[in-house]
């Protein structure tokens, strides 16, 4: 029995690496809402990034070949820039993040980074360099430190404390009974919307990647948490290429150039005050928020004074 059983065990233990590693996959992709359709050229060499820059040369793409989202989309971020993406939903800004990352090749135009089209170098090389911190996290089905060390294999427990901490998530993480160590994800500890989004800040900090995406990264949280956040987020982007895509208009006012994109089209682009001087879409979002933000608090404060 004791001959059979070892065996098993051994059996037992790599089924469920194989299945906690295709947990982790359909996370990824369930995560990104996309399957996996991307496959490299044959002999596709990996990305070299010297500087950063990402360029978007006339892309147009649809999910379905009768529908394009996105409609000839143009616009470079120099390296160590940040760009900032605006627009209703459904626009097409979380698609421009997913071409980014290569979930999906262009249906024409091209993506480069660095001179080099995306399309023909190893998919793994790009997403080595691009730290997204997305809409919806998911977390794996383990450990709070497997989730934040996901970002760098080889960190150090020191390093993983230092990103939760950075992301103000550390006292929470501290707080439980069984800290860094607490099991999260389906199967454990359920955690809300803001704080699965700052393990996710926390990750992308420890990952420190030289191109930055952040789809509506502080959405879930309150005003609150969300400066905190900002700021260590302001961190990490510092010095390098940031796309920011934000429903919240006062994230992107410091970005260097602020698109506008509505229906796949690109339909205003430039400074938060060259913006707000054309009066147009940006204009009239930007004064739909200020009244919205402006009545939240007018109710915060009836509240506190009963
Ligand atoms: P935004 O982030 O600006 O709200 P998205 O880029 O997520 O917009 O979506 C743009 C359009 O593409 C929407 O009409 C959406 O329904 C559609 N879409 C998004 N993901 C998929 C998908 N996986 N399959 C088909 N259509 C999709
Ligand atoms: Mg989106």
């Amino acid at each position: 029995l004791m001959q059979l059983s070892i065996p098993l065990n051994f059996i037992g233990s790599i089924y469920r690496e194989i299945r906690q590693g295709l947990t982790d996959i359909e996370a990824m992709f369930d995560l990104l809402s996309v399957s996996a359709e991307v496959e490299d050229r044959p002999g596709a060499q990996p990305l070299t990034v010297t500087q950063g820059t990402i360029r978007f040369e006339d892309v147009r793409f649809g999910y379905d070949p009768d529908r394009q989202i996105l409609k000839g989309i143009s616009f470079e971020v120099p390296a160590g820039r940040s760009i900032a993406i605006v627009g209703p939903s459904g626009a097409g800004k979380s698609t421009i993040s997913r071409l980014l990352f290569r979930f999906y090749d262009v249906g024409s135009g091209r993506i480069t980074i660095d001179g080099q089209d995306i399309s023909r170098v190893t998919q793994k090389s790009v997403r080595s360099v691009i730290g997204i911190v997305p809409q919806d996290t998911v977390l794996f089905n383990d450990t709070i430190a497997y989730n934040i060390r996901y970002g760098r294999i080889d960190a150090s427990e020191a390093e993983v404390q230092r990103a939760a901490d950075l992301a103000q998530i550390g006292d929470f993480i501290k707080s439980l009974p069984h800290g860094f160590q607490s099991m999260v994800g389906e199967r454990g500890l359920k955690l809300s919307g803001g704080e699965k989004q700052r393990v996710a800040v926390a990750r992308t900090i420890l990952k420190a990647p030289p191109i930055l995406v952040l789809d509506e990264a502080t959405s879930a949280l309150d005003t609150h948490t969300e400066k905190d956040i900002q700021s260590a987020l302001d961190l990490v982007s510092k010095n390098r290429t940031t796309l920011t895509i934000a429903h919240r208009l006062s994230t992107v006012i410091s970005a260097d150039e602020i698109i506008v994109l509505k229906a796949g089209v690109i339909v205003e682009r430039g400074s938060h005050a060259d913006l707000l001087g054309q009066n147009g879409l940006y204009a009239e979002m930007w004064t739909m928020q200020r009244e919205a933000t402006e009545a939240e608090e007018a109710l915060r404060r009836a509240r506190e004074a009963d």
